[in-house]
């Protein structure tokens, strides 16, 4: 049964990818991801129901517009596999609960403001207010319906942990940390909180050390300026997902420590 609820929710991963992309292409533009639909970037012929089909159409096409044949971004079906394999992975994990609706929130969101971050340097207030609303209404839901209501009281301390210690970042290093990075935080300790304390703790330490790693290296390789801004975002969502899929294996050796 729970291969079932896997592939489902990979399936349903193609779709919300599909959509992730319009949100990741346009709301850093500051277009309306509803209308108008879909159209090729170089032509402006509007993309047919038959050439939206995520992955398959874009591999179909071999990557490029069936009317003027100019080459369309891999990133849109890496977009749509990353989705998908996102959700099956928080199904996996997540399994039957009533909480699982807010976990792909948080896979489907997180994968859009890392591409936001890392394109653009920004996560858009349209992305994260959505994302934090959605996120704080499904679990309140699954808290009513399963009556873990203690999940939901440390989900909530987490959130505003998460954001108090992030405000505080973001006024020492405004440039390091922007204040996207703060309004994120506490969709972050939201998710994490409801799977326990260490999840929270795992998750920002997680993302800190992903972020030095990658900044260091980065550095190292004369790839990035030690002065440029960096997208913390991509490593806030890494270490979330990080702690959410791994976090049992990780943790292990904590098991001791109550939380
Ligand atoms: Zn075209």
């Amino acid at each position: 049964m729970l291969g079932l609820l896997i592939a489902y929710c990979a399936v349903f991963g193609l779709i919300v990818g599909s959509f992730l992309n319009v949100v990741i292409y346009r709301v850093p533009r500051k277009e309306s991801v509803v209308s108008p639909r879909s159209a090729c970037p170089t032509c402006g012929v509007p993309i047919s129901a038959r050439d939206n089909v995520p992955i398959f159409s874009w591999l179909f096409l071999r990557g490029k517009c069936r009317n003027c044949h100019s080459p369309i971004s891999v990133r849109y079906p890496l977009v749509e596999a990353a989705t998908a394999g996102l959700f099956a992975g928080v199904a996996a994990r997540i399994g039957f609960s009533w909480s699982l609706p807010a976990f792909l929130v948080v896979a489907a969101g997180l994968l859009a403001l890392a591409c936001t971050d890392f394109e653009h340097l920004v996560l858009p207030k349209r992305i994260v207010y959505p994302v934090l609303a959605l996120v704080g209404i499904l679990l309140i839901v699954a808290a009513a319906i399963t009556h873990h209501w203690h999940n939901l009281l440390i989900a909530v301390l987490c959130a505003i942990v998460w954001f108090v210690i992030f405000f505080v970042m973001n006024a020492i290093s405004p440039r390091a940390l922007g204040f996207g990075d703060v309004r994120l935080a506490p969709v972050l300790g939201l998710a994490l909180g409801w799977l326990g304390i260490r999840y929270a703790l795992l998750g920002f330490f997680a993302a800190n050390l992903i972020g030095a790693i990658l900044g260091l290296s980065l550095i190292a390789t004369k790839r990035m300026k030690r002065q440029q801004q960096i997208p913390y975002g991509v490593f806030l969502a890494m270490g979330t997902m990080l702690a959410i899929f791994a976090g049992p294996e990780l943790l292990r050796p904590f098991q001791s420590l109550k939380g």
